[in-house]
């Protein structure tokens, strides 16, 4: 198992009891904005996260990490530039696990209105940047002249 990613069908199925007490309780994923019962399967986050959403976290390869419930909400495009890491020339001679590792660390999940603005976590207030679309953002909020082109090396 490399870099600590594991198979989703390694995961089994919660014991009954396990499922029922939970669908009497009404436990719900704690993700923001989504209403989705808990995961019925077994593996990391099914104590707090619908099965769409257990698949999305870091733990499987995805985009998600539980400490920082916001990046569930991150695309795999910069939503300002489009710039698509998968196609990124570094990108290109990556097993897949590293590449969804370079992935992750170029698309950054910016707030819209920052949360220290009183900005939520919810995914209407969540868009994905890459680093020089979010350095520019940054730069903006600072009152600095623009400095990066679209383009890129
Ligand atoms: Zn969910
Ligand atoms: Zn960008």
């Amino acid at each position: 198992m490399q870099n600590g990613l594991r198979s989703a069908n390694m995961d089994s199925m919660k014991s009954m009891s396990a499922i029922k007490r939970q669908v009497s309780k009404g436990m719900k994923c704690t993700i923001s904005s989504c209403e989705q019962p808990l995961t019925i399967m077994t593996g990391p986050g099914s104590n707090k996260l619908c099965r769409e959403h257990q698949l999305y976290q870091r733990e499987y390869g995805g985009m998600g990490r539980l400490d920082r419930p916001y990046t569930f909400h991150r695309n795999l495009t910069c939503d300002w530039c489009g710039y698509d890491p998968a196609k990124d020339s570094r990108c290109k001679d990556m097993q897949e696990d590293d590449a969804l590792i370079f992935i992750r660390s170029v698309l950054i999940a910016d707030h819209k209105i920052r949360r220290h603005d009183d900005g939520t976590d919810h995914r209407d207030n969540i868009q994905t940047l890459c680093l020089l679309c979010n350095a520019e953002k940054k730069g903006e909020e600072q009152g600095l002249p623009s400095k990066y082109c679209a383009t890129r090396c």
